[in-house]
């Protein structure tokens, strides 16, 4: 008859336990994963579209027809605006997976408080909080 194997608890109490720590990612393992790959994904999205719209304003410049030219005066304000847009989202994505290597990540700039998961998971490149973003909306 086989002795019964010892049965050791395995239950060794985790180390990271220390409540208020600032030294712990506020966003770690598969949910930083996660986001990561999401920014990653929106960044390259980004790139083409700017790539593309690059591309369209060439083309539209080439086949120029003067008689277009009004409407394509607020066409072209139109494109560069959302270039613009794209621009600075892409900078903020850039910042975000710069700091996701960090312990800022998902950390309010402000306030300093960690942004809920369900906001980054939204909006993967913020810094600010809901409550803090409102805030610098309404300065
Ligand atoms: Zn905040």
């Amino acid at each position: 008859m086989p002795a019964l194997t010892p049965s050791r608890p395995s239950g060794r109490v985790p180390l990271s336990h220390n409540p208020g720590s600032t030294h712990t990612k506020p966003v770690s393992g598969k949910r930083r994963l996660m986001l990561q790959t999401k920014l990653t994904r929106q960044r390259a999205m980004l790139l083409a579209n700017v790539h593309l719209s690059r591309l369209a304003e060439r083309e539209a410049e080439a086949q120029s027809d003067p008689l277009d030219q009004a409407t394509e005066g607020l066409e072209q304000e139109l494109a560069i605006q959302t270039r613009i847009r794209a621009l600075e989202q892409l900078h903020r994505i850039e910042r975000a997976l710069r700091l996701i290597r960090t312990q800022e990540y998902g950390r309010c700039r402000r306030c300093h408080r960690e942004i809920p998961f369900k906001r980054l998971a939204v909006k993967p490149d913020t810094i600010y909080c809901v409550p803090c973003l409102t805030r610098l909306e309404e300065e």
